[in-house]
């Protein structure tokens, strides 16, 4: 999805709920859609500020859960207490598998179909179906372990 294509979608979001939208909102939106990376709200603060100096940090906690109702966007939470974000460009549907590197603090996601099969297996022979699932990995880095450095580490 482009980020006109998805600003449009994000536009008409906050239309159905009776939210304008303000140039702040729309320049978190961007700034959010078009990190390549998971995100905290912190890092989305300073970027959307890169576009729109007026942006406030309470404009980003209240965008940041309308972003996600829109489904534009993605709650990853690694237990860590801070929460992480990551923009649904391409709309995926499909199970993801989270790998959170300790040693360098990524993530990363890995699509799943078979977390879906396995969850509705398990599921049905309890005469269940399943709302959601999720599969998260915590992991050490190998190349970090080994030599000291990892070119994965920010
Ligand atoms: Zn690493």
């Amino acid at each position: 999805m482009s980020l006109p294509a998805a600003r449009d979608k994000f536009r008409s979001f906050l239309t159905r709920r009776g939210l304008r939208a303000t140039s702040q909102r729309l320049a978190i939106f961007d700034a959010a859609f078009t990190q390549g990376e998971h995100f905290t709200a912190d890092q989305l603060l300073a970027s959307a500020r890169a576009l729109d100096d007026s942006v406030s940090r309470a404009t980003i906690y209240r965008t940041l859960p309308i972003m996600t109702e829109s489904a534009l966007l993605r709650e990853v939470d690694i237990g860590s207490g801070e929460k992480f974000y990551r923009s649904n460009r391409d709309g995926a549907r499909t199970q993801l598998a989270q790998v959170v590197c300790l040693d360098c603090a990524k993530i990363f996601e890995i699509s799943a179909p078979f977390m879906e099969w396995y969850g509705s297996t398990v599921s049905s022979k309890l005469g269940l179906t399943p709302v959601s699932q999720r599969l998260q990995v915590s992991a050490r880095c190998d190349a970090f372990r080994a030599t000291g450095t990892c070119p994965r580490r920010g």
